[in-house]
């Protein structure tokens, strides 16, 4: 399985607060500052995703097609199952899938609560274009999707299914629990990604089979505009993870780029997003919430509630894993 603890475990125990934030520091100052291109991805199956989108961005390719390329990986993947093909079912045991697209120019394309349909970031970036909306849901979508050529298919697969039947038996209240980073399955992970090409142009895509267990007909904040991705071709953008409700409310992804054009720092305006929640959101501890952002020129940052979180980082110097300082301890 694609455990992000399998992430570089380098940290001795008693040294770890400490060297985990010399860490993210030393990677900051000497890879990322400024180096074009470069994409960044949330949590450790970002770095398959993120090399597929280096195939385009060291090529002068557009940033869109690296963010489309490297959701696409993820979502293909049956070992990921918090996005896409293979990703834990809701309530009913349905696999219902949350995605959302941006581009440089504020182009936008989403959508949610779609079934059978193994790479919604292609249609929501097939809504952006080919259509004068910014969203569609359900039915819709999965109409839209098909009369645009893609393929009805079945996503559960038997790993997803067993550990949905595991839960139905042991769960009977059927409320969606949100974990932290611990030795459990994790029930989110969404991917979101940002890429910024040669030329400077910034986009984002952000993909998901959402909250595991949920409430059939849950929509999370992946694929809300402002919430799990926001982008502004002039500053910079910003994609969420973790408990999506928490996100929604306020409307994260939209708040870290409005720090950014304010002065903050890609990392102090993610700081201050997670500080916003804590200061709004009654029982923030319960939750993991990550925020990445990247600005035009090329400057990263990500800060996070609970500790655990972590981003992958390509450029033409390093394909890395950033372990991200984080609110709670
Ligand atoms: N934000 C997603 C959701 O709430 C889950 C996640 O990022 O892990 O659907």
């Amino acid at each position: 399985m694609n455990s992000r603890r399998n992430f570089i475990g380098k940290l001795g125990a008693g040294m770890a607060g400490l060297f985990m934030v010399s860490r993210v520091k030393d990677v900051y100052a000497i890879n990322n500052q400024g180096r074009l291109p470069v994409v960044v991805s949330t949590w450790n199956h970002g770095l398959k995703a993120n090399d597929a989108a280096w195939d385009v961005l060291r090529q002068g390719g557009y940033a869109l097609d690296a963010a489309e390329a490297a959701a696409r990986i993820t979502e293909a993947d049956p070992e990921v199952i918090t996005v896409g093909y293979g990703g834990l079912p809701d309530a009913n045991g349905k696999v219902t899938l949350d995605a959302c697209i941006m581009d440089e120019r504020g182009n936008a394309g989403s959508v949610a609560f779609l079934e059978h349909i193994k790479h919604p970031i292609s249609v929501a970036r097939l809504v952006m274009e080919k259509t004068p909306h910014v969203m569609l849901t359900g039915k819709g979508a999965l109409d839209f999707a098909l009369s645009s050529g893609f393929k009805k298919e079945n996503l559960i697969t038997p790993l997803a299914k067993k550990a949905w039947k595991k839960w139905r038996k042991e769960d009977r209240t059927f409320k969606p629990v949100i974990n932290i980073e611990n030795e459990i399955l994790p029930n989110h992970d969404t991917i979101g990604i940002l890429a910024l090409d040669a030329q400077g142009r910034l986009c984002g895509a952000c993909t998901t089979s959402g909250m595991a267990y949920k409430l059939h007909g849950r929509v999370g904040d992946s694929p809300i505009i402002g919430a799990g991705l926001y982008v502004d071709g002039e500053i910079g953008g910003a994609v969420a993870t973790g408990s999506g409700e928490l996100v929604m409310k306020t409307l994260g992804s939209f708040l870290v780029v409005e720090l950014m054009r304010n002065g903050m720092s890609p990392e102090e305006a993610c700081k201050e997003a997670v500080h916003r929640i804590a200061a709004k959101i009654e029982g923030y501890e319960q939750h993991q919430i990550g925020y990445l952002a990247l600005d035009i020129h090329g400057n990263i940052g990500s800060f996070s509630m609970q500790p655990g979180f972590e981003y992958a980082l390509k450029n033409d110097l390093v394909s890395d894993l950033v372990k991200v300082n984080s609110y709670m301890r």
